[in-house]
């Protein structure tokens, strides 16, 4: 081995996603780093990824990095939402994923991808990997590894499985269904020390396992106005604290436009007070509140800016009337559990005051995962009675702690992320899979 072992890294930013309507396509080229014939290559991917160019994204990436370096290892670092596939396991040594959601376990999960390639380097083991994709579309809100459902009990097997002679990795992928991809779905990933055999039943095991459990992964969304009076109701019981308000139909992570306002407009009728919310992401309504003086009462149109043409809905911007009450630059370092210290940017942000709520508008979107969304307009959001945020697990780790309760809401009228499957045209995803089809058999032999 030579002195200067190389790690590169491919790692997606998912702090500043690109715009909703932005389109990329992967690289044509490949760094230059592969062609040096590196010692190992070590890559953080999600594992979802998919291009118009490359249906199986990551599939793609891995295999012409294999053509490349043929004999280099190749270890791989997976968010636990990416949908494998047999390219991407057929190109790399070794394939690790977190182990919890809210992803709270990136540097282990990295920790343990190299500490198997360094294993493999030293010629202490001979990973040998194995994949097991189920028909199953697994919901994001049922992968949680908090509660006491079928993705934690899976997640568990896991690691009891780990702790066998031999077995250097196992991994439960909850994949990511809305990505309308062939082979999107769950699946598990077992590295052992060369034994095939063990291989095959660990993951034969485990797979079994999770379609015994498959309908604790299905989730079914209430009426909005259902879960907004069960917040209010939340709210009047006693304790500390906010009620949060998950808006899942706009998860921002996921491909969410970070501008729907269903749930604001279905709280503000249903009269909850105060709201904080953030943030919502409009440039135009930035451009235009940013001049305001702070005296000035304006109406303002804000949300709803980007249609949502996969489901052939447009919604108008919501008119409200306020004041400006703070303006940022809408940078921060994160100091919570997820990308703890990473730089964020959401650009210009203002904190508009309609007297019920208070919005914090950005002009870049950003899922409410850190205390430095509010912090940066100069606001404790453990003052407010409600706080609505779009995220469906991010926003737990920090902002479940101070919470009294958490109420999950989909809107009725759709979402970029909406919860209710049936809203979305379904075109290259793998038939039968349940729940689509409730006689989806699964045979693992
Ligand atoms: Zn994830």
């Amino acid at each position: 081995m030579r002195a200067r072992p190389w790690a590169l890294s491919f790692g997606w930013s998912r702090l500043n996603p690109t715009p909703y309507s932005s389109r990329r396509s992967l690289p044509r080229r490949t760094p230059a780093g592969v062609r040096e014939q590196p010692d190992a290559i070590l890559l953080d991917l999600h594992g979802a990824l998919v291009a118009e160019n490359a249906a199986d994204g990551e599939g793609e990436l891995l295999a012409a990095i294999r053509r490349l370096a043929p004999t280099t290892p190749i270890a791989v670092a997976l968010d636990l939402h990416g949908n494998v596939t047999p390219a991407m396991v057929a190109s790399a040594d070794i394939v690790v994923s977190f182990k919890t959601y809210p992803h709270i376990d990136m540097a282990e999960t990295g920790e343990h991808a190299g500490r198997l390639m360094m294993d493999l380097l030293a010629g202490r083991t001979r990973p040998l990997t194995r994949l097991v994709q189920l028909p199953l579309l697994s919901h994001t809100l049922r992968s949680n590894t908090t509660n006491e459902g079928a993705m934690q009990r899976a997640v568990e097997a896991a690691r009891r499985a780990e702790q066998s002679a031999g077995v250097l990795a196992v991994s439960v992928m909850a994949g990511f269904s809305l990505a309308d991809f062939q082979e999107a779905g769950v699946s598990v990933i077992v590295v052992t020390d060369n034994d095939a055999a063990l291989a095959d039943k660990v993951a034969s095991d485990l797979a079994q396992q999770i379609w015994r459990d498959r309908e604790g992964f299905v989730y079914r969304s209430e009426p909005l106005a259902q879960s907004i009076a069960r917040a209010k109701a939340m709210q009047a019981e006693s304790g500390k604290g906010p009620v949060l308000l998950l808006d899942h139909s706009d998860n921002v992570m996921s491909g969410g436009t970070c501008d729907t306002m269903d749930v604001l407009e279905a709280a503000l009728k249903a009269q909850l007070s105060p709201i904080l919310v953030g943030p919502i992401c409009d440039p135009q309504a930035v451009q235009r509140l940013w001049k305001l003086r702070p005296t000035d009462v304006v109406s303002a149109d804000i949300g709803n800016r980007i249609p949502l043409t996969q489901q052939g809905i447009t919604k108008k911007p919501v008119r409200l009337t306020g004041v400006v009450r703070a303006r940022s630059d809408g940078e921060f370092t994160v100091t919570g559990p997820i990308y703890t210290g990473a730089k964020v940017s959401m650009g210009r942000t203002v904190l508009f005051d309609t007297l019920d709520a208070l919005i914090v508008v950005s002009e870049r979107r950003m899922e409410p995962y850190d205390m430095g969304i509010f912090n940066c307009v100069g606001i404790d959001p453990s003052r407010f009675d409600y706080l609505l945020l779009k995220s469906r697990m991010y926003a737990r780790p920090v902002f479940g702690a101070m919470a009294k309760a958490l109420i999950e809401c989909d809107a009725d009228q759709g979402g970029p992320t909406s919860s209710n499957y049936a809203l979305f045209k379904f075109k290259n995803i793998r038939r039968p899979v349940y729940p689509l089809d409730p006689e989806s058999a699964f045979h693992n032999s």
